[in-house]
């Protein structure tokens, strides 16, 4: 690839992939273009898409790689490889975070502590696994030893959305590297630089050309992944309808082997007794970093009637404040940028013009500026039952309040959805924090938290929200399956 400095410029990628260790010319010539959020300037103009022989080409090297050198790696080897990607990435990691932020319009004054502390953290956490996946065995009572093995399952592929492209390529290669799995990742094609920029350092970092492989692309190549004969399994994160899509396309190809993470429509439940300054905190935090362009976003805030007008004031004050900080994602000065694109920005407001019907305005409303793709945090309030604000995932900056007297009341108004991301419950009471905790449906519950996710503990949705876990040891699960050897003892 030569240097990182080279391929720091957009430009660079161009009708390429990076297939069995080198960028390559795309042999499907279909192109797009990617701008940038803030001002619509083009990033590239020929993006490609990988096609049917792309995919092919990606596939055969996976399969040579999995079945190459790498199957005989130790875990103390890959250990040593996955610290050594570390250590790279302390120095190039920044620079790859700006060159995505270019099109996803995240602002860089994140990259240097939050986005770039928890990405490393990640790897770190699962080089440390790579020994530890013990298995089982059962004595011979029987004549028979049991044995089981986790086993890893081959050439796995991930299909990638635009929010975090960095941190979601490497919360699926981690544990599918630590588990001896190869990977196949298709980025958004609304953010595909970082994370082609990211494929070659797994081979500095002494990992074979091939486990690591990124094709560029859209819905369409990310089909031909998901129905593909020779791929064992796709880690998906995105939206509920390519979600499921693409179980669909793997049910109708081999039943490969799919976990979903999926949208979200988060409630936080803020009771009189909550420490109401950190319920703030929380729960306007959640809904501005990347603009609310995040899954955990705590989207549906109901807070206790006695204390809602307090809360109600100081939560759109706030977020009022909060328009202030959108500008140039890349000044390191500012907070808060645009959404991804002029798509997003269309969806966006016209799910707030359409709620303007619905629920009462508190506060932004509108798009901010004639130029790039900014949205004002908006609230609304006491939004009717029903309604597409209550109850549809925005991933934008917006959110809706409303207010409740019962425990019971806001436990049924919570779960009230298909959604069953992430939930959050602001309490003093540990009795009712647990109670709470232990109803509200949805596969993260934070008690006086909410919109956080921790790598030692699975992640993931209930109900439509997703299918299987991420992170913890649970991902390890996920890439690996389990094989009973039967050892007749009579023979
Ligand atoms: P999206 O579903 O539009 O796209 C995600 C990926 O799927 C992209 O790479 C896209 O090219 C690909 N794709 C599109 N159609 C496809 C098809 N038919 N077959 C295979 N692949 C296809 O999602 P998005 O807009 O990029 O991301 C936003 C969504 O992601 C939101 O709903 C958000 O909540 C969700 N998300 C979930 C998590 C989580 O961990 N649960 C994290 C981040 C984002």
């Amino acid at each position: 690839m030569g240097s990182i400095s080279q391929s720091l410029s957009p430009s660079f990628y161009s009708n390429k992939h990076y297939i069995n260790g080198e960028f390559v010319e795309s042999r499907c010539k279909e192109t797009y273009t990617v701008r940038n959020p803030k001002d619509e300037s083009v990033l590239s103009d020929r993006m490609a898409v990988a096609g049917d022989e792309d995919v092919e080409a990606a596939v055969e090297a996976a399969e040579a790689a999995f079945n190459g050198p790498w199957s005989s790696f130790t875990a103390q080897q890959r250990t040593t490889c996955l610290n050594k990607l570390c250590t790279i990435l302390e120095d190039k990691l920044v620079d790859i975070l700006t060159l995505d932020s270019l099109a996803s319009g995240n602002p860089v004054s994140i990259i240097p502590t939050r986005e770039k502390n928890y990405i490393i953290t990640a790897i770190r956490y699962y080089a440390g696994w790579t020994d530890k996946q013990k298995g089982d065995y059962y004595p011979a009572d029987d004549g028979f030893v049991k044995l089981v093995r986790h086993e890893p399952l081959g050439v796995c592929a991930a299909v990638n959305p635009y929010n975090a492209p960095i941190a979601t390529f490497i919360f699926k290669a981690a544990p599918a590297l630590a588990t001896g799995n190869v990977l196949i990742v298709k980025p958004s094609e609304k953010t595909p630089f970082g994370s082609l920029a990211l494929a070659p350092l797994f081979e500095e970092a002494g990992i074979p050309k091939g486990v690591i492989q990124v094709l560029s692309g859209g819905g369409k190549s990310g089909a031909l992944l998901a129905s593909h004969m020779r791929i064992r399994k796709i880690s998906f994160t995105g939206s509920v309808p390519t979600g499921k899509k693409i179980q669909i396309a793997a049910a109708q190809s081999n039943l490969k082997r799919v976990t979903l993470e999926l949208g979200g429509k988060s409630p936080a439940c803020i009771f009189e007794d909550a420490n109401l300054d950190n319920a703030l905190t929380w729960t306007v935090n959640a809904l501005l970093a990347r603009s609310g362009q995040v899954c955990v976003a705590a989207t549906r805030v109901y807070v206790q009637k006695s204390i809602a007008k307090e809360f109600i004031d100081k939560y759109v004050a706030k977020l009022k404040e909060a328009a202030d900080r959108l500008g140039d994602p890349q000044d390191p000065n500012t907070g808060l940028g645009p959404l991804v694109d002029q798509l997003a920005l269309e969806r966006v407001t016209g799910m707030i013009e359409r709620a303007k019907q619905d629920a009462e305005l508190a506060v932004g409303g509108a798009r901010k500026g004639d130029k790039g793709s900014f949205v004002e945090p908006t609230v609304f309030l006491n939004p009717k039952a029903g309604s597409e604000i209550l109850e549809k995932e925005v991933f934008g900056p917006v959110s809706i309040v409303k207010t409740f007297e019962t425990e019971e009341e806001v436990i049924k108004a919570a779960n009230d959805t298909e959604y069953g991301l992430m939930a959050g419950v602001f309490t003093r009471d540990v009795s009712r924090a647990l109670r709470v905790s232990s109803k509200l449906e949805a596969g993260v519950v934070g008690v006086n938290c909410v919109s956080y996710m921790n790598m030692q503990a699975p992640f993931g949705g209930k109900k439509a929200s997703g299918v299987g876990r991420e992170f913890g040891e649970y991902a390890l699960r996920a890439f690996t399956e389990p094989k009973t050897v039967l050892i007749n003892m009579n023979a």
